[in-house]
């Protein structure tokens, strides 16, 4: 196979080499054989097929570092609940008719989102609650079968109409079955997930297992006002606390929200090297609250960028993560030298990498990594004029303006089309697996889409449907 020259106008390495100004990224076969300016890199490979001009931008392969492909099909629903409120009318009702057939097809459907927004490594916590469906390989099968790179999680719950001790077991076994289906791959890894709302058993099961595997976790923790008042309910203490006493943050932890977090908990994320998931548009979908990402960091906490899962976003849009996670921050603190464009785009690059301990791979654009890396392309609107790649990248570019992908080597999306998936036939499959998912688990569409505005919410808005 001949070597490819990727040629920018910018090519932001996030690594030791910096910012190149008409720079080119040389990929030969599944990996960066050689980054620097275009000219010179043509003139030692003038064999090598040349993608892009002296515009646009390359930046390595963003990482979504939290996210939910189980919940592919049920976007769009709730935006008027909390969490409290969406969880038990949108996530359960699905969570327990997800089947490994239906969870291929919405993770399909989400992985076109996801490449299309320049996203070449997904971390997802996959949550179903069909004990024995084995449904978490579904998300597997997708991510393998389109060429995208990714951490596979079973994001489990006891489910409570059935036996606890039954379900832990269930759930031990989907685990194991996860992590071997995972290895059977080329791109996709398996790591261990759990909800601090789960039985005391099932979070010491977790734990035990991801001690035996050796896997990382994949956590959600301190993301509503709710779960912290749960926590001093149940345990006496906050939920980061717990998560520290159950043995929890002495494995290799990523940690979505982290947004209910006293200032005297900021050392111990740090010291237990915890990272910390920024998830912007959903914070503010479900009400939230904010992450305090500037001082977290300043504290010396590791923090990446999610999206969260496709129904508390509602899309896998990671440009508008990035943009919408720097206008929250700067709202929020008055203050719009708070995070940086910059901060932003290497969050979701080499420090979302680092979260997932695969830095070693990907996240940079360095010689002998991974070749992971995404193409926006001078010709589109968005990046027409570059005055500032980083600003440009964060509050000018969205899907329409990513023109190619790698992952690994492999050309995922070629001048904006997909290669690897049939769009049409992933569009089609999956509003027919929506239907079939909602009607199976008697979720309420019509209300559920148009809900009402809340009593205390602002009257002046007219009430849908009526
Ligand atoms: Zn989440």
């Amino acid at each position: 196979m001949t070597a490819t020259l990727v040629r920018a106008g910018h090519v932001l390495t996030m690594g030791p080499l910096g910012d190149v100004r008409d720079g080119a990224v040389l990929v030969d076969g599944a990996r960066i054989a050689a980054v620097g300016p275009y000219g010179e890199l043509a003139a030692a490979h003038p064999d090598a097929a040349v993608v892009g001009d002296e515009h646009g931008i390359v930046v390595p392969g963003f990482v979504n570092a939290h996210t939910h492909l189980s919940e592919g099909l049920i976007a769009g629903l709730g935006e008027t609940l909390t969490l409290f409120e969406w969880a038990p009318a949108v996530i359960v009702p699905a969570s327990l008719h997800l089947d490994r057939g239906l969870a291929r097809t919405g993770a399909r459907l989400k992985a076109a989102e996801l490449v299309s927004s320049g996203v070449t490594c997904v971390n997802d916590q996959f949550g179903h609650m069909n004990t024995g469906s084995l449904a978490s390989l579904g998300s597997v099968d997708a991510l393998d079968e389109i060429g995208l790179r990714g951490v596979v999680s079973l994001g489990a719950a006891d489910n409570p109409t059935g036996d606890v001790s039954l379900q832990v077991a269930a759930i031990a076994d989907e685990h194991r079955a996860l992590a071997e289906h995972a290895a059977s791959t080329r791109l996709v890894r398996v790591g261990l997930a759990t909800l601090l709302v789960s039985s005391d058993d099932l979070i010491a099961a977790t734990v035990a297992v991801a001690t035996e595997l050796g896997l990382g976790t994949h956590v959600h923790l301190a993301e509503v006002r709710e779960e912290w008042v749960d926590a001093h309910l149940r345990w006496g203490h906050s939920c980061i606390a717990h998560a520290d006493r159950v043995g929890l943050l002495d494995l290799d932890v990523v940690a979505g929200h982290v947004i209910w977090v006293r200032p005297d908990e900021f050392g111990l994320l740090a010291e237990k090297r915890v990272a910390a998931v920024y998830n912007p548009v959903a914070n503010m979908i479900l009400a939230d609250g904010v992450c305090p990402v500037a001082r977290l960091r300043d504290a010396g906490v590791r923090m990446a960028i999610g999206t969260d899962g496709a129904a508390s976003n509602d899309s896998q849009d990671m440009l508008a993560a990035l943009k919408t996670g720097s206008l929250l921050q700067k709202v929020t603190a008055m203050d719009p030298a708070v995070v940086t464009a910059a901060d932003m785009v290497r969050m979701a690059t080499i420090e979302g990498a680092r979260a997932l301990g695969l830095d070693e791979r990907i996240g940079s654009l360095e010689v002998g990594k991974d070749a992971d890396l995404v193409r926006l392309g001078g010709d589109r609107p968005g990046l027409a004029v570059v005055h500032d790649p980083y600003a440009q990248l964060v509050y000018c570019a969205g899907p329409a303006d990513v023109a190619d992908v790698w992952v690994a080597g492999r050309r995922l999306l070629e001048d904006g089309r997909h290669t690897t998936l049939d769009l049409a036939e992933v569009v089609a499959s999956g509003r027919d697996a929506a239907a079939r998912l909602a009607a199976a688990g008697g979720i309420p569409l019509s209300e559920l889409g148009r809900a009402a505005p809340r009593a205390h919410a602002d009257r002046s808005r007219p009430a849908q449907g009526q």
